[in-house]
């Protein structure tokens, strides 16, 4: 294919990816958004093995071949409850990939047939095994803490979410950090001049010092700062695959990677401002409240109060009559709803209700779940309509006048200690602030933390009632019991 024509297609291509990131930005057009990636995927494709440099077809379809295998074994038997891990795993390929690309362009450097040697490639090589190397290990320590269980020949492994907080470790990170820069100027001097070439052995040192940093960034943060992680990832990833444009001159994965890299990084501002964090901690790895503040200590009689409080339960039967009675509920979502795959059966609930005039509505906080938007992809594959799915910013507000809220496998983002303790771990987020309705349920199995691994004192409130077993079945049994009166 000519260069023009070539280049023509990867610029539809790249306006395709730019409606698909308008489109992937609202509820209701997102599925059209994720049409128009596949076809601009589908253009950047096929006009990919048109061009006249690709020469070894028969490489390409074996590569092109065994990702879509892996690709789609993955997609169809992944659970909704994993998406979070494999979502970590997905950017670790891309950092992979970047980092093998760089070893090939490392290998093919100033030989015959190969790219030139110049110290501007060569850095932008550097660059590229840096970010990707990172990227690699990072999103592997996010995979590993988000999965937290491993079983490996019978045993279990349990991959704490509390941060390894090594002492000087920022000192450590900015020496590692140091480093790579040092051995990315010397690679450039390198290969600068008559007879410059790669350098395999500081390849392999960049590649190891920036895998170990980039684990140790994401290690470093404690369970409740991790949303912030996933999507800082998704955006390095990005990045990754535009320093790798660079580097194979390709504008197409400049621009789409600019774009993942710059969404993503929107996606870390807006997910560190909802949760009262700054950005640049996020970078530089071991922050938020869990890190140097140390745990509270319970004096004796806080002690003696904590173990003596006691809760007020429900059960299927009193609640449906309260929730037939109501004139406003409120439902908030959480990990354990998309854990005990009760979706449907919230929707199912929300229907009864609505044909009794009772005005019900989904409270979405920003990091419900384990995934930005977890939520929202739950509620839409049960067929939820967006127009009673409102954010935190919506709906907070409307909790003083609402006479029940359901609170379905959700903790951290219900804790009232985010803003009365700012030194937890979640301290200063925003909460849906559900303990201001006249009544709340939480639906979960014990009185077990979240993922921050904080106490909630929501459940030890008068006007709070837990409804303990799992949601999927308790879910079931409120519907069975509104469907009989
Ligand atoms: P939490 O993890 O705080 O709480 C979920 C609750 O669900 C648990 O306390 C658990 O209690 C309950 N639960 C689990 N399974 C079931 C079940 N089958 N039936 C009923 N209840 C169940 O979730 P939230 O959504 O409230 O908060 C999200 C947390 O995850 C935040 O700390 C956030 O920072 C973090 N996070 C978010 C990410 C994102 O991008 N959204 C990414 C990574 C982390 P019990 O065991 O007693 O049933």
């Amino acid at each position: 294919m000519e260069q023009t024509l070539l280049q023509f297609a990867y610029l539809v291509a790249s306006v395709f990816f730019i409606l698909s990131l308008k489109g992937l930005s609202s509820q209701e057009t997102a599925r059209q958004g994720n049409l128009y990636g596949v076809f601009g995927m589908a253009v950047a494709i096929v006009a990919t093995l048109f061009n006249s440099d690709v020469t070894q077809y028969d490489t390409l379809f074996v590569t092109i071949a065994v990702g879509s295998l892996i690709g789609y074994i993955l997609a169809k038997r992944v659970e909704m409850t994993a998406m979070p891990e494999l979502v970590a795993l997905l950017h670790s390929f891309v950092g992979a990939a970047a980092v093998l690309v760089g070893f090939a362009s490392d290998r093919s450097m100033g030989i015959d047939g190969g790219h030139a040697a110049s110290a501007l490639y060569a850095s932008e090589v550097g660059v590229d095994v840096f970010i990707g190397a990172l990227t690699f290990t990072g999103s592997v320590a996010a995979f590993a803490k988000l999965k937290a269980k491993f079983t490996f020949f019978k045993k279990t492994y349990w991959v704490p979410s509390k941060p390894l907080l090594l002492k000087d470790r920022h000192k450590i990170n900015l020496g590692l950090v140091s480093i790579s820069l040092l051995i990315i100027i010397f690679y450039a001097m390198g290969a600068s001049g008559e007879g410059g070439v790669g350098n395999l052995f500081l390849m392999t040192a960049l590649t190891v010092i920036s895998g170990v940093l980039g684990a140790h960034l994401v290690l470093a943060i404690g369970g409740a700062d991790m949303p912030v992680v996933v999507s800082m990832l998704n955006s390095y990833s990005g990045w990754t695959a535009s320093a790798a444009g660079f580097m194979l001159n390709n504008d197409l994965l400049i621009i789409t990677g600019a774009l993942v890299g710059s969404s993503g990084a929107i996606l870390s501002y807006i997910m560190c401002k909802s949760m009262n964090r700054s950005i640049l901690s996020v970078i530089f790895g071991g922050f938020g409240g869990d890190s140097d503040v140390p745990a509270k200590v319970l004096t004796p009689e806080e002690e003696a109060e904590l173990a003596a409080r006691t809760v007020n339960e429900t059960d299927a039967a009193a609640l449906s009559e309260t929730l037939c009675a109501a004139k406003s509920v409120v439902i908030v979502p959480g990990y354990g709803l998309a854990q005990a795959r009760a979706q449907h059966s919230v929707y199912q609930l929300v229907k009864n209700l609505k044909s009794r005039g009772v005005n019900v509505r989904f409270a979405i906080h920003p990091v419900a779940g384990r995934l930005p938007g977890h939520m929202n992809i739950l509620l839409a594959e049960a067929a939820v309509p967006y127009d009673i799915v409102l954010e935190l910013g919506e709906i907070n507000d409307d909790f003083p006048e609402t006479d029940v809220v359901l609170v379905i496998g959700a903790n951290d983002i219900v804790n009232p200690l985010a803003q009365e303790d700012p030194t937890c771990s979640i301290g200063g987020m925003e909460v849906l602030e559900v303990w201001k309705s006249k009544l709340t349920v939480v639906f979960k199995r014990s009185r077990n933390v979240g993922y921050a691994g904080i106490d909630n004192p929501l459940f030890y409130k008068d006007n709070t009632q837990m409804l303990f077993g799992d949601a999927g079945k308790t879910v079931d049994e409120v519907v069975a019991q509104v469907g009989s009166r």
